[in-house]
């Protein structure tokens, strides 16, 4: 069994016709995922058990007659930022090196109940800050596509996973690209849903009013699939939205013929052409398949990275909040005072990412500085947004990049937290308006590095989003 082109179609056909079960397949991921894991450092730990007991309930399920589900016995690894009722959890952090989750995210809920087999969690940077994967207390993981490369972040290990062929396909978290930029630098598809389409339950906090949980995987129709399944009203989040979950693969093959896509100026002006090449093909397939190709523009684009790192830290600062020594964490044991304990725990638990957006945080909530830098950065977060929305009055879909450059080398940026935050230059525009944005691979630089797609679509139009990227995908 070749574990690393396995789908979802192959794995419901091959349990289906008996070729194999879900316990063999289970056992053959967990054999190929440990062999070859130490090359990436992608999964943080497997869980072997739990695995294996999904596994069995699904050869059940299957053996008494019944469907088991549109995940059965498929291989799926979780960002470990995602709770995993009594299975460790770290958020990359050294502080939660031990925290064991007393309940599950509802993403993992429903991911278990639709047959998913859950092989491991995966690295990722501390608290998902990061965009590089280098900011976890665990080592940063290397990109299955070239092993001196960062795989991006923070979702690096949920990306490289799938493009190391050691899991059909996983779960991330984005706040301002984290699925969308790993899955461009690994070769991978990776899908942000509208804000509100996935419970967050469960989900780690970072920057509450931008977090999201969404797929990664190999093909279009897997990250539809698992989406379908995880997507949906879910009562334990209060921003969860009620809009009904259509059938996601259902529209794939509709094609693209007469759709208007929307090319922003504000996007394309200082892309290299070791970026630009390939998306300038791929734009050129899309138009062949029958879309209607327009420049649009996107104006306050520029204000975008500012406002959200303004945003994303107040919201961290305060969530952050929680990890003191207190409950969650480990506790730092040498204090003669509580606010000592606080003191050495934070300070000798965090990383210097999360320490530098804590203070970035604080700063911009504190007295006097509130309205000159928070209110402002909610002022242009508000103006990105109708920049989208006044772009889908006159266009069907948003095509652009995902990031500005391919992979970098491990180290190259780590001291340069500025050339990192730009990274994200091209993301985190989608995240601010909480609009369904993904990346699909639409190529390669010269040196052979992924690039990505990026395609926006309206609020809860994940299906048109869907449908491009399937259509491309079939001329690749
Ligand atoms: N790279 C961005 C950051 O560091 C986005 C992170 C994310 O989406 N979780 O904040």
């Amino acid at each position: 069994m070749d574990i690393s082109s396995l789908t979802i179609d192959i794995i419901r056909d091959g349990l289906r016709s008996r070729r194999f079960s879900a316990v063999e397949l289970a056992s053959e991921a967990l054999r190929f995922a440990e062999a070859e894991n130490p090359k990436t450092n992608a999964y943080l730990r497997l869980a072997p058990e739990r695995a294996l007991g999904a596994a069995r309930a699904v050869d059940e399920r299957i053996a008494r007659g019944e469907d088991a589900g549109p995940l059965a016995g498929v291989p799926v690894a979780v960002k470990d930022v995602i709770l995993t009722k009594g299975f460790t959890t770290t958020c990359g952090s050294k502080l939660l090196a031990n925290y064991v989750p007393p309940y599950n995210a509802t993403a993992i809920e429903r991911l278990e109940a639709a047959g998913g087999v859950i092989l491991g969690k995966t690295n990722c940077d501390e608290f998902a800050m990061g965009s590089s994967n280098e900011n976890s207390a665990f080592g940063p993981v290397r990109n299955p596509v070239a092993l001196d490369r960062v795989p991006g972040g923070s979702s690096g290990g949920s990306a490289a996973v799938v493009a190391q062929g050691t899991a059909v396909v996983s779960l991330g978290s984005d706040t301002g690209g984290s699925i969308r930029q790993p899955a461009s630098f690994c070769g991978v598809v990776g899908v942000t849903p509208t804000y509100g389409r996935v419970s967050r339950y469960g989900l780690t906090a970072f920057a509450s009013s931008l977090d999201h949980i969404g797929p990664f995987a190999r093909n279009v129709k897997d990250a539809a699939t698992l989406l379908g399944v995880i997507a949906g009203r879910d009562v334990r989040d209060a921003t969860s939205a009620e809009t009904p979950v259509p059938d996601y693969s259902a529209g794939l093959g509709a094609g693209v013929k007469g759709l208007r896509l929307g090319l922003p100026r504000e996007y394309f002006k200082d892309l290299t052409p070791e970026t630009g090449a390939p998306l300038g093909r791929a734009v050129d397939a899309l138009q062949r398949l029958g879309c209607d190709v327009r420049d649009i523009s996107l104006p306050n684009t520029e204000y975008a990275i500012a406002s959200y790192y303004i945003i994303a830290t107040a919201e961290a600062s305060s969530n952050l909040a929680r990890y003191d020594g207190v409950r969650y964490t480990s506790r730092s044991e040498h204090s003669e005072t509580l606010s000592d304990m606080y003191r050495n725990t934070r300070g000798e638990g965090f990383g210097a990412e999360c320490k530098r957006r804590i203070m970035l945080g604080t700063y911009v909530l504190s007295s006097g500085y509130y309205d000159a830098y928070y209110l402002k950065a909610q002022k242009v977060r508000a103006l990105v947004a109708r920049d989208f929305a006044r772009a889908f009055e006159e266009v069907d879909a948003v095509i652009a990049p995902v990031s500005p450059f391919p992979a970098f080398k491990l180290g190259e940026k780590v001291d340069d937290p500025i050339a990192m935050y730009l990274s994200d230059i091209y993301t985190i525009t989608g995240s601010l308006a909480g609009i369904p944005c993904m990346s699909v691979p639409c190529g390669e630089t010269p040196d052979g590095l992924p690039v990505g797609m990026q395609i926006l679509t309206k609020h809860f139009d994940e299906a048109t989003m869907f449908r491009i990227a399937a259509a491309f995908e079939q001329t690749a």
